[in-house]
């Protein structure tokens, strides 16, 4: 597998080479670009790549872009995803204005264009059924053959066709197809099948239709209506071009848009199909399309990934033709990157140990100046409480130290941040042998964390005063697969679920500001990573999210140039 490159944001690619030379040609006054999504599940980060493309597209050449739903297939599509899916698109920072559209917007004129290549002698209805028409499609080395329907004289054909929009017929009993040429060596050219049978119920025109339009007829034809000029789309519809193209040709069409593909985005330790998605919301594996570990635009948001890390991933990864698969750590640098600028440090405590501070005065609070983001003087500091007894990491204490262990240890002194330099003196343990306490000193002297003798003690501890401390869950996630390549060389996909995706801790503690997080706001738990706020939080119980660990393994591959071999 190959491994794209990152580039600088402004780069520019074949795409946005084609469109300055279309303008610069006078060929268009205004470029226009859509994202078409099918309203047949969530959107996940590879959508992100095309959303960003064609939005962006639009924004730097002045033009606009339209959403529109490529809502053609009813029995797959739900007003949930329309939904989320435009929640989504406007997250991640675009807007369509007032260019909101539905294929089904346009199943009266794609009907009508459909009678007129009849009439055209150019499309005919088939009696086959699907398996018929397959067998008969033939293969790359093969040729197909025609259909016994194919001559069939055009009044039959408008009259079938006509009786199949109002009922007559049961789904898959005919379909219409073009006339093109079943011995085209572009296998979608050879008679493709422009609407089928399908009695359901659509989300948006309800029962008023039991003929619907398949991909290939209504793609082409919403772009041009639209006035769409340069319709994007991913590799898979190369082969399909032609055909986009005969269509456009052989109709009225009020204008002639031009398809260009592109290659879609494949991740490492991750899997974008929305069908293979949906199999993990249904059967159980993920809490939901919105889970923290899924790929999908609302989990990557649940998880605490900002918008701008998104765009700034679709800008690293940049456009090309050759199919590739980017690293997921790139994807994360990306996240961090952002967060490392913009997220708010505060001190959590996952597993909790209780400090008690022998000489500190019961009952004292102190009110610490603690920094909130070094990367950023403007954030300012907060104020947290201290007091005789805290909570410290358990893993911050060793009571026999290895060599190159520095935080806490029987007899030795630490820094706790922002607060004192405290020395161990007694370990207490329970019956079981379990460290329940750790009877320390403080150095009043050092107060803000500094020795004025400039005593430097080798490690900085977070902490939390336990007569403040809000207890919380917090849920640590890692990559829902535990493969870089889930399901290759036949192995079932399923078998490469990670079942320690996700670890859910209880009893955490979280000091007072942490309180005050909203949705959608992603901390850093200092020296813990980056944390968000879950929708399952409720006033009594806050829930947090891991959105990644303060390592950058990708960041540090890229430094010694391992990055270009996986
Ligand atoms: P899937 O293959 O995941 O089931 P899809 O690609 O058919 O879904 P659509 O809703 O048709 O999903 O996609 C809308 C747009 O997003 C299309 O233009 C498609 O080419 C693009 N797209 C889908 N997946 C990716 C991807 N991984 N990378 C880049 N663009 C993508
Ligand atoms: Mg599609």
């Amino acid at each position: 597998m190959s491994i794209e490159t990152p580039a600088s944001p402004d780069r520019s690619d074949f795409i946005r080479d084609i469109v300055a030379a279309d303008l610069a040609a006078g060929r268009h006054a205004t470029i226009v670009t859509r994202f078409p999504p099918e309203p047949n599940g969530y959107l996940h980060i590879g959508h992100a790549k095309s959303i960003c493309l064609n939005f962006g597209i639009a924004a730097e050449f002045g033009g606009r872009c339209h959403l529109r739903f490529d809502d053609t297939n009813p029995t797959k599509e739900e007003q949930e995803y329309i939904d989320a899916i435009e929640a989504d698109v406007r997250w991640l920072g675009f807007d369509w204005g007032q260019h909101l559209y539905h294929a089904s917007d346009y199943f009266e004129q794609l009907y009508d264009w459909a009678v007129h290549l009849v009439r055209a002698d150019r499309a005919y209805i088939d009696d086959l059924s699907a398996d018929e028409i397959r067998e008969h499609r033939g293969t790359l080395t093969e040729p197909g053959r025609n259909s016994p329907w194919r001559d069939r004289p055009v009044e039959e054909s408008l009259d079938l066709f006509e009786r199949m929009r109002a009922g007559e017929f049961p789904n898959g009993a005919r379909v219409l197809r073009a006339r093109i040429d079943m011995a085209a060596p572009n296998i979608n050219l050879r008679d493709p099948v422009l609407y089928r049978i399908v009695h359901a119920a659509h989300p948006r025109t309800g029962d008023a239709w039991c003929v619907y339009p398949t991909y290939d007829f209504a793609h082409g034809q919403s772009d041009a209506i639209e006035g769409v000029t340069h319709s994007i789309c991913t590799l898979e519809f190369e082969a399909h071009r032609p055909l986009y193209d005969w269509l456009i040709e052989n109709l009225p069409v009020p204008s002639r848009p031009r398809q260009i593909e592109f290659a879609r985005l494949n991740l490492t330790y991750t899997v974008l199909s929305k069908r293979v998605l949906l199999r993990l919301v249904n059967e159980g594996h993920v809490r939901g399309w919105d889970d923290p570990r899924m790929p999908t635009i609302s989990g990557l948001r649940r998880r605490g990934f900002p918008a701008e890390g998104l765009r700034d991933f679709a800008a690293m990864i940049g456009v090309g033709k050759a199919d590739s698969t980017v690293e997921v750590g790139m994807l994360e640098h990306a996240v961090r990157d952002v967060l490392n600028r913009t997220a708010p440090r505060r001190f959590a405590v996952l597993n909790p140990v209780r400090v008690v501070i022998e000489n500190y005065p019961e009952g004292q609070v102190e009110e610490m100046d603690v920094v909130n983001n070094p990367e950023d003087p403007s954030a300012g500091t907060r104020r947290v409480p201290f007091t005789r007894e805290l909570w410290i990491e358990r893993d911050d204490f060793m009571e026999e130290p290895s060599a190159k262990f520095f935080r806490l240890a029987p007899g030795r002194e630490v820094r706790l941040r922002a607060a004192y330099f405290v020395t161990c003196r007694e370990v207490i343990k329970d019956e079981a042998g379990e460290i329940v306490e750790l009877r320390c000193t403080y150095d009043p002297s050092t107060r803000g964390g500094n020795s004025p003798e400039g005593r430097r003690p080798k490690a900085t501890l977070h902490w939390i005063s336990a007569d403040h401390a809000t207890p919380a869950e917090v849920r640590l996630y890692d990559h829902l697969f535990s493969r870089p390549d889930p399901g290759a060389d036949g192995r079932d996909l399923f078998a490469d679920l990670n079942p320690d995706s996700e670890t859910v801790l209880g009893g955490c503690l979280l000091e007072p500001a942490l309180a005050g997080v909203r949705q959608g706001e992603t901390v850093q738990f200092e020296r813990l990573g980056y944390f968000a706020p879950d929708l399952d939080s409720t006033a009594g119980h806050p829930v947090f999210n891991r959105t990644l660990t303060l390592k950058d393994t990708w960041a540090k591959l890229q430094a010694q140039g391992r990055h270009d071999t996986a």
